[in-house]
């Protein structure tokens, strides 16, 4: 599972603090039972001693080590003892010495070997969740949330059904698509006119697709196009567009809306040619139709859309002026 550099940065940077917060504690306790008991820091620095004449003595092979060892160990044991007897009486809560890292599997690192430890993938799950959330239009998008009642029941002949009918095999297939999206899933294209929840639905599958441990990115058109010309004209790192590409799932809401320019269209073709050919999924949301695409981003991006993504199409009246 892929976290995107942003979420995994955070996630690390978090679990650093956290090292130091324990690694902090841990050396205020110690200086509170030092000051305490003050045979506490004799007896930890006698310790040291034996432990680094015991390195020394395997390192010589001369005298007689197996009666040396036998000194050291008993001395050893005897200052462990007394240390111990000291803590006891001293009435110290449980674990108030305890200097073992934050987590035990992967010492605090992060990785076990060149797999990522449960405790940072955990970090990822809550940085990737917080990201998202600070994303999505309105916090609310959640499948369930999501109501059928708001498409007219009344039959469309060019579409052969209701829209009701229709956005309720949307809603289904959405939900699927979420429930089961795997990385290189295949790319989709929400079609419709302005409020019909294009949204809204694809909010939802950010939502559901980062909850089951994914790396989602959602962005407007707007914004996308924006941080593209900030990286053009140098205002920006291009390590900050490193998100777009390597993310498991994009989400490009609104297409459309945005200043089309010579410029765009070139930023939108990269965007979308580069992921289809790196199978990296792609949301795209749009108030465009197949001619509309075509008329506006030219034939090469049109085609590329159409014939990669599956196009899922929304039809009804504007749920937001019925609302008001
Ligand atoms: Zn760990």
């Amino acid at each position: 599972m892929a976290y995107t550099n942003t979420v995994l940065n955070r996630a690390r940077a978090r679990l650093t603090a956290e090292n130091e917060r324990k690694r902090a504690e841990y050396e205020d306790h110690l200086a509170r039972a030092y000051a305490l008991r003050p045979r506490l820091k004799e007896i930890d620095r006698s310790l040291r001693g034996t432990s680094a004449r015991l390195a020394g003595l395997l390192l010589r092979h001369e005298g007689d080590p197996a009666a040396e060892l036998a000194k050291l160990r008993a001395e050893n044991e005897a200052l462990q003892s007394e240390r111990q007897w000291i803590l006891d009486e001293a009435e110290l809560p449980d674990g108030f010495l305890d200097d073992s890292p934050v987590c035990t599997l992967c010492g605090g690192t992060g990785y076990v070997g060149s797999r990522m430890c449960e405790c940072l993938r955990e970090l990822c799950r809550q940085e990737q969740k917080r990201e998202l959330s600070a994303l999505l239009p309105t916090g609310r998008e959640r499948f369930d949330n999501f109501s059928l009642e708001l498409y007219p029941d009344r039959f469309y002949p060019g579409l052969g059904d209701t829209a009701r009918n229709l956005m309720q095999k949307n809603l289904h297939f959405c939900k699927k698509y979420a429930q089961d999206f795997q990385p290189g899933a295949r790319s989709l294209l929400f079609s419709g006119a302005t409020g019909l929840g294009k949204t809204f639905l694809s909010a939802c599958v950010a939502r559901q697709v980062a909850e089951n441990g994914h790396s989602v990115v959602y962005v407007t058109a707007g914004k996308l196009f924006a941080d593209f010309e900030a990286v053009k004209f140098e205002r920006a790192e291009a390590e900050s567009l490193r998100d777009y590409r390597d993310c498991e799932l994009l989400i490009v809401d609104d297409l459309g809306t945005e200043m089309t320019t010579e410029f765009v269209k070139a930023a939108l073709y990269e965007i979308v040619n580069t992921r289809l050919l790196e199978h990296r999924s792609t949301l795209i949301s749009t108030n465009l139709n197949e001619n509309d695409l075509e008329a506006r981003y030219g034939g090469q991006i049109a085609s590329r859309l159409l014939g990669g993504y599956r196009v899922v199409y929304f039809l009804g009246d504007d749920i937001r002026r019925m609302r008001k």
